[in-house]
């Protein structure tokens, strides 16, 4: 079967790779591309200065004896090697991106655009604060929606992630045990199904991580929570919808559990896209949750950067949220950069400043120009679109929980391909060749071959037809047997299968001149 008939190869045997190698590296219009470094001849520079009046010698002996190896390239070089990188890899910007977990959603040009406003961009956050009321005002202004829309009392806004959120979380939960005389709770409960990121927190801080096992219909085990709650708790660690895309229907009862255990109830916001605007988590008893602004209020993610994970806190937990914090004083508003005051007890604080400033320029954009009707219409049209490719999907693949709809995700787990001898990991490469980023394959680690869809709310239906049109027909390719389009694939990317536990085991992160390359000549001495 062939999926796309105009434009480009979709059979193994007529891709580039495998039958003709193409004389430049390049394939079609998509370029070989080189490091920067090895493009760069010494000798060359992009621009044209005049030699400076005075030579470095102000310096005295801290000369630098050698260029410092920088490569020399014209604009129009540079130009091209940055596009032509640009052009590798998939974006958001090009097609639909079905990373579940990570809520992969357009991110509108207005929140760049202010962003990029000279007043939020050029700030120094060593800058007087009479200087940077506009910004603090900001600052207030998302802390106070952050509130709203979690219906929690204190929110602390400088962790740069949701990782960093857990952390800046289960940190203030362990100073208000120590605190209340409770240093000896050194224990946290989290669902099999939890992001990895849960655990490798809780261990973080110095506790131990118990599991909690999951029911047959993919929800948090009461009976098995209960047995595990004791006064050696210190927190739970609840990802609500979860990572299987389902609502914890039991919250208020794990919830109310977990508090009469002494413990406290640390929720994983990464999934408050699917219930934003319509459900307040501090009405189901949560202590303590990370906003992944990156993903719920659209900021760019990817690639490692840049994030912000703040936590929204309770009462019981708000003396303890980490510094800084903007009050409103008499000359306007101020940024607390210590704990002066009793009430606060602060634990520390997580960054050197006050947090993600662009980000929550970006976060704050995007919340007022949706507006609240707007946001709770986001986490309507997320679930709407995650239950229709459920639906269609279900005909070809085998969701992971059949009963009832899902959240904002759609789960399949893998036995749909038994017997194909084509694997999770082998159609998600398929998919590279139809232009589409692959979807979270075996995560959560509950379900078998785990493939989880996220296709948030800014896809069209248009979208989401072609999506499921392309899975649609890859699944039935599958299943009549047409293993080696799966097994070799991806064949038109421009990498294949890659080492990947070599790229994680020993990842070449620097450059270093090959030994034959010419060592950059000492600068001559005037
Ligand atoms: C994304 C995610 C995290 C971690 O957030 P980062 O911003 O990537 O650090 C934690 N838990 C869940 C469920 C997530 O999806």
């Amino acid at each position: 079967m062939t999926l796309h008939n105009v434009g480009r190869p979709t059979r193994p045997q007529a891709a580039a790779s495998d039958g003709h190698a193409s004389l430049t590296g390049a394939r079609g219009l998509l370029q070989d591309e080189p490091l920067l470094f090895e493009l760069g001849g010494w000798e060359k520079t992009g621009v044209d200065l005049p030699a400076p009046e005075h030579d470095a010698s102000d310096l005295g002996d801290l000369v630098r004896a050698a260029p410092i190896g920088l490569p020399g390239l014209s604009e129009p070089e540079a130009m091209r090697h940055y596009v032509r990188l640009s052009q590798k890899n998939h974006a958001i910007d090009l097609a639909l991106y079905p990373l579940g977990s990570c809520t992969m959603k357009h991110n509108p040009r207005l929140n760049e655009k202010m962003a990029r406003l000279a007043g939020f961009a050029d700030l120094h956050p060593l800058q007087p604060q009479s200087t940077t009321q506009g910004a603090l005002q900001l600052m207030d202004r998302l802390a106070h929606w952050l509130k709203t829309l979690t219906g929690m009392p204190a929110v602390a806004l400088s962790p740069k992630a949701g990782a960093h959120g857990e952390l800046c979380g289960l940190l203030a939960i362990r100073a208000a045990h120590e605190a209340a005389g409770h240093g000896h709770r050194r224990r946290v409960l989290v669902p099999t199904s939890a992001h990895g990121t849960n655990p490798a927190t809780a261990a973080f801080v110095g506790y131990s991580v118990t599991e909690i096992a999951q029911t047959d219909d993919g929800r948090v085990d009461l009976s098995d929570l209960e047995s595990k709650l004791s006064d050696d708790v210190a927190a739970i660690m609840v990802t609500n919808p979860n990572t299987c895309g389902l609502f914890e229907r039991d919250i208020l009862e794990i919830s109310r559990l977990t508090h009469e255990a002494g413990a406290y109830f640390y929720c994983d916001g990464a999934n408050f896209n699917a219930i934003v605007g319509r459900v307040r988590p501090g009405d189901l008893g949560v202590d303590a949750m990370h906003i992944n602004l990156h993903k719920t209020f659209s900021t760019p993610h990817g690639g490692g950067g840049p994030g912000a994970g703040p936590v929204v806190l309770s009462a019981a937990l708000a003396p303890f949220a980490p510094a800084p914090w903007v009050v409103h004083g008499e000359g306007g508003l101020h940024l607390v950069e210590e704990a002066i005051d009793e009430a606060a007890q602060a634990f520390g604080r997580m960054c050197a400043f006050q947090g993600q400033m662009g980000m929550f320029v970006r976060a704050y954009a995007y919340m007022r120009s949706h507006g609240a009707d707007g946001l709770r219409q986001v986490a309507e049209d997320a679930v709407l679109n995650a239950n229709y490719i459920k639906a269609r999907l279900s005909s070809v693949m085998t969701p992971a929980f059949p009963e009832g709809p899902c959240m904002h995700e759609a789960l399949f787990d893998d036995s749909w391909l038994e017997d194909t001898g084509i694997t999770t990991l082998d159609f998600a490469k398929a998919m590279i060749d139809e232009g589409f980023h692959p979807m979270t394959m075996y995560f959560p680690l509950v379900v078998h071959g785990a493939m989880l869809i996220e296709p948030t709310e800014t896809e069209s239906k248009r979208e989401l037809d072609r999506f499921c049109d392309a899975l649609e027909a890859l699944a039935q390719a599958a299943k009549a047997g047409d293993a080696e389009r799966f097994k070799g694939a991806p064949y038109l990317a421009p990498l294949r299968r890659l080492d990947e536990t070599l790229a994680a085991r020993k990842p070449k992160l620097t450059w270093r001149p090959e030994p034959t390359t010419v060592a950059p000549a000492p600068l001559a001495a005037e």
